[in-house]
């Protein structure tokens, strides 16, 4: 098999602010036609990674490449990425045509090929037709989808996405995170996306980088990071921190260290129920019950202390799941399920 090449590798990349290390030795391989995220945060230094690798901010230290060529010194305008913003501001009194023309205008591109790699460009957004409309007659997500033809028109072996979804409101931004990796996958363009929203890294990334501090604390896959979390706070901020540590873990598992189980993994029994083979179980009291639509989460206060959240989907007719609060129950689990974090 042919080993996929690197579009952008990052080494001891570093960089800070006054007193503040923003980013802080960071080293990753972003592969050719991979969606990779970053995902972090407020403040863990995603974002001045993106604009250290468009070229709009230097690093103090470490080494920028692009396609197997040091870039680290090289201007913004001379690198072979295009940047989204989540702050896409489209021309008001241009058409939604001449907007994505402008920058092969620029460069002075001849009109013709102008024409005809907007027309291509509006296309693989799904916004064929729609050339002459202004922005104003666009819905939020279509003029979302014209500030990425924007970019896809200079054909850049890059685009760098921060937060562009994060103006829309929650509907429309699920159906663009579908949207957007169709499109990244028609496209076949490397994709590095900035966010802090963990649900819409698990949907559209190939893999997650998640910062913590200026540093990566897990690069993987979504199932990688989401069910083998490398750090406590991996487990907590890539969904709910179901942890199990110290003396409740012996009590539990029979050994200590931290311990991570999903919230979905677990089932809510009856004190008596049989808990079956290969199945670890512990016992507790419902401090709450949430129904949220598809599925319910309970809270259960352990006995041998700490709690932990389980979710049951609510696929047959609900019972009146409230009752449950104040109830001992037991909540069990298959022990393939359950995940040492750190010994
Ligand atoms: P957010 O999701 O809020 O954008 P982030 O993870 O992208 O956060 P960065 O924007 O990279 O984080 O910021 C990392 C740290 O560097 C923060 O503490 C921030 O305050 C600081 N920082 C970033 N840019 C500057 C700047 N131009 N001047 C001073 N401090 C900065």
């Amino acid at each position: 098999m042919v080993e996929p090449s690197v579009a952008i590798r990052l080494r001891n990349l570093s960089r800070s602010f006054g007193d503040v290390v923003a980013v802080n030795g960071v080293d990753l391989d972003v592969l050719d036609g991979e969606f990779l995220t970053l995902l972090g945060p407020s403040g863990s230094g995603k974002t001045t990674v993106l604009r250290m690798i468009a070229g709009f901010e230097r690093p103090d230290g470490g080494t920028i490449e692009l396609a197997g060529v040091d870039v680290t010194n090289t201007p913004p305008y001379a690198r072979d990425v295009n940047t989204v913003f989540q702050d896409y501001a489209l021309f008001p009194h241009m058409s939604v045509q001449k907007n994505i023309e402008y920058g092969l205008k620029v460069k002075k591109v001849p009109s013709a090929e102008r024409v005809a790699r907007a027309t291509e460009a509006l296309e693989s957004v799904r916004l064929g037709g729609y050339g002459d409309r202004a922005p104003s007659q666009l819905s939020g997500g279509q003029r979302q989808r014209v500030a990425l033809a924007r970019a896809l028109v200079n054909r850049p072996k890059v685009l760098l996405l921060d937060e562009p979804l994060g103006a829309l409101d929650l509907k429309l931004r699920e159906q663009m995170q579908v949207e957007l990796k169709e499109i990244q996958r028609d496209v076949g363009i490397t994709f590095v996306f900035v966010t802090h929203d963990q649900d819409e890294a698990l949907t559209m990334s190939d893999r997650i980088a998640v910062f913590s501090e200026g540093r990566i604390a897990q690069l993987g896959s979504p199932t990688d990071v989401y069910e083998h979390p490398a750090t406590p706070f991996v487990a907590g901020f890539v969904g709910t921190s179901n942890l199990l540590e110290g003396d409740a873990a012996r009590a539990v598992l029979g050994r200590g260290g931290t311990w991570s189980v999903r919230p979905e993994k677990i089932q809510v029994l009856g004190v008596d129920d049989p808990v079956g083979d290969g199945r670890h179980a512990v016992r507790g009291r419902v401090r709450e019950v949430v129904y949220v639509g598809m599925s319910t989460r309970f809270v259960v206060d352990l006995a041998v202390g700490g709690s932990l959240m389980a979710v049951q989907q609510n696929s047959e007719l609900s019972a009146d799941l409230n009752g449950l609060r104040g109830q001992d129950v037991q909540l069990a689990w298959d022990s393939r399920h359950e995940y040492l974090v750190t010994e």
